[in-house]
């Protein structure tokens, strides 16, 4: 458990994962947006759109594929095609 903490990452900006709530470094978190298309992830983060955010947990994911939690989150109601871009994109 040897964290390393380096100064210039102080102003790293913070998400809040949809699941579980809690902060960490935006690039530690996969951003789902809501596009006409339905959810899409997006690795580059600067997709247009609605978007929130999930962490790397696995229970967090295991969730999101199980349930409406992102699509409340989102707005939306989540079909098959966006769960399997979704499980896709699991980490
Ligand atoms: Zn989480």
């Amino acid at each position: 458990m040897s964290e390393q903490r380096l100064p210039r990452h102080r102003h790293a900006p913070q998400r809040t994962c949809a699941i579980c709530g809690q902060k960490r470094d935006k690039r530690e978190l996969t951003r789902v947006v809501r596009t006409a298309e339905g959810l899409q992830v997006d690795p580059t983060g600067k997709a247009e759109g609605r978007g929130t955010y999930l962490c790397q947990q696995d229970a967090c994911w295991e969730h999101a594929l199980k349930s409406q939690a992102l699509g409340k989150a989102l707005r939306m109601t989540l079909n098959d095609e966006d769960y399997e871009r979704l499980q896709q994109a699991r980490p």
